[in-house]
């Protein structure tokens, strides 16, 4: 895998540079732990170059551009990610371990992100409001400005592609930070984004560590919307720095969420669905279904079905494409261990397997299906974003809204019924973003509205909305007598 661009460079203002310190940190491929090439450490000097680049950039070129013309380049950029799909397939199965099948899927995403925000770029339209006699009332749906945007490691294509993608359709100028352990297709959506003919300074993106770059650009007055994806203790410092700001944030920050399986369920269909959700991307995953809730009636039927199914599961290296790949990191994989840690052995149901050939300095971990916890247990009330899923026994469609809405979060959650009155009565008492009837994630859902509740975050990324949190509304009031 050898990208076609320097890796070790920010790009600032259409520029491939030389970070200020002139400093690098190394990339590793979680599939073996081996260094496999330098990223620049940005600092705060190159995020004030990026804020600065971008701000020309909103007052010069890409500011002029019509609504059309944005479209018409992000089309062209999601064009470019379908031509290069095999090398950035590759890039992000070395850089953050997923199987090539997923990493795949997420370039796909990346590029449905592209053509729909290339297609809403000029459907984004003001209202008139009746209002006084002698007066006629309009809205209009500007740009917020700069904007920054901070990614995690686990889906990097897929979060640029929501984020960015509904940023620079609505006329922003874009700072991006990917996260450091996973870089590499930040920096192609960028030499893309080059490639489109996006002008200089629409995106800027500037590798580094999180308390460097990222705390610099949250931090940064010219900023005016910061839209992060991470961590709750992380999003918890990203708010405070924007609120010194005055300025908004989009918060994603995980879950814990719950599929409720009822005894009248076909079982049949939601099982690739209960596991899946849970094991994608070895779960870590923001929306990962972590915790699957079963009718009592059904539920060693249910648990046995699942374990069948966990047994047969393998992590292996990314490139094998098997199941699971590794885990991120060596410390992702020392929490997601330590959280098993707490499980007794009468308590671990099934376990998946490691690869015997997977190498020693992978971070793999096999998937566990953990059972016989209370729903107040940690293991299944705080995000472990590992391959573990706890299964919890409920007596009735009370005790399971009171089970599924007992965490901090509320992000995703799903029902599994043949019952339409139940269904329509869950969507509603369910504390989630998003609710699914009968299946989970809805393929990724590129068009439709993204985000959670309580420690899950706010704000809503993906589909039409996204539009409206990257702009800012001015209502125009004109007398004319
Ligand atoms: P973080 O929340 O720390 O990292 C997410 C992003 O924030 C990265 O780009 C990171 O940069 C950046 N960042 C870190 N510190 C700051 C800061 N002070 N100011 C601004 N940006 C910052 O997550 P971790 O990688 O540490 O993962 C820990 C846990 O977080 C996981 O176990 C999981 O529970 C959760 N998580 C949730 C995700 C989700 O999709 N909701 C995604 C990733 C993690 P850098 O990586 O360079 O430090």
């Amino acid at each position: 895998m050898q990208p076609w661009f320097d890796t070790d460079k920010v790009f600032i203002g259409g520029r491939w540079q030389r970070c200020a310190s002139g400093g690098t940190l190394p990339m590793s491929d979680p599939s073996t732990g081996r260094e496999i090439g330098r990223i620049a450490r940005g600092g705060a000097e190159d995020i004030d170059a990026a804020v600065e680049a971008a701000r020309k950039a909103l007052s010069g070129d890409w500011g002029r551009l019509t609504a059309v013309e944005r479209g018409r380049l992000l089309a062209r950029l999601g064009a470019l990610v379908l031509e290069h799909a095999d090398a950035l397939a590759e890039m992000e199965a070395t850089d953050v371990g997923k199987p090539l099948t997923q990493a795949r899927a997420d370039v796909t995403a990346l590029a449905r992100y592209c053509e729909f925000y290339a297609g809403a770029a000029d459907k984004v339209m003001g209202e008139t409001i009746p209002f006084q006699q002698g007066f006629t009332v309009y809205t209009l749906r500007e740009p917020i400005g700069v904007t920054g945007h901070i990614v995690p490691w686990n889906y990097p294509m897929q979060i640029i592609g929501r984020s960015l993608g509904a940023a620079l359709a609505m006329g922003n100028a874009c700072v991006l930070k990917p996260a450091e352990e996973a870089c590499l297709t930040a920096l192609a959506f960028a030499d893309l984004a080059r490639m489109a003919g996006f002008p200089d300074g629409a995106v800027n993106v500037v590798p580094g560590l999180g308390a460097e770059a990222g705390a610099a650009l949250t931090a940064h007055p010219g900023v005016g919307h910061v839209s992060f994806t991470g961590s709750v203790g992380t999003g918890r410092l990203v708010q405070t720095a924007a609120a010194a700001n005055l300025v908004p944030v989009t918060l994603e920050l995980g879950g814990k969420s719950p599929q409720l399986v009822f005894a009248d369920a076909d079982i049949g269909k939601a099982l690739p669905f209960l596991v899946n959700a849970g094991l994608q991307n070895a779960g870590q995953t923001c929306s990962a279904s972590s915790r699957i809730l079963v009718e009592r009636r059904r539920f060693d039927e249910v648990t046995e079905r699942m374990a069948e199914v966990y047994r047969g599961k393998l992590a292996a290296p990314a490139m094998s494409d098997r199941d699971l790949g590794p885990l991120i990191s060596a410390r992702q994989k020392e929490i997601v261990t330590g959280y098993l840690d707490l499980a007794g052995q009468g308590q671990r149901v099934a376990e998946g397997r490691v690869a015997p050939d997977a190498p020693d300095g992978g971070h793999y971990v096999a998937p566990v299906l953990l059972a016989g916890l209370a729903p107040e247990d940690r293991l299944a009330q705080e995000e472990i974003f590992g391959p573990v899923q706890v299964l919890l026994p409920f007596d009735d469609e009370e005790e399971a809204v009171v089970i599924a809405n007992g965490t901090p979060y509320g992000l995703v959650a799903s029902v599994w019924s043949a019952d339409g009155g139940r269904q329509m009565r869950l969507a509603k008492r369910l504390r989630a973003g998003q609710v699914f009837l009968n299946n989970y994630g809805a393929a990724g859902g590129v068009e439709l509205p993204f985000g959670g509740t309580g420690h899950s975050g706010h704000g809503r990324e993906k589909g039409f909305e996204a539009l409206y949190g990257f702009s800012s509304l001015k209502t125009v009031a004109a007398h004319h007598g």
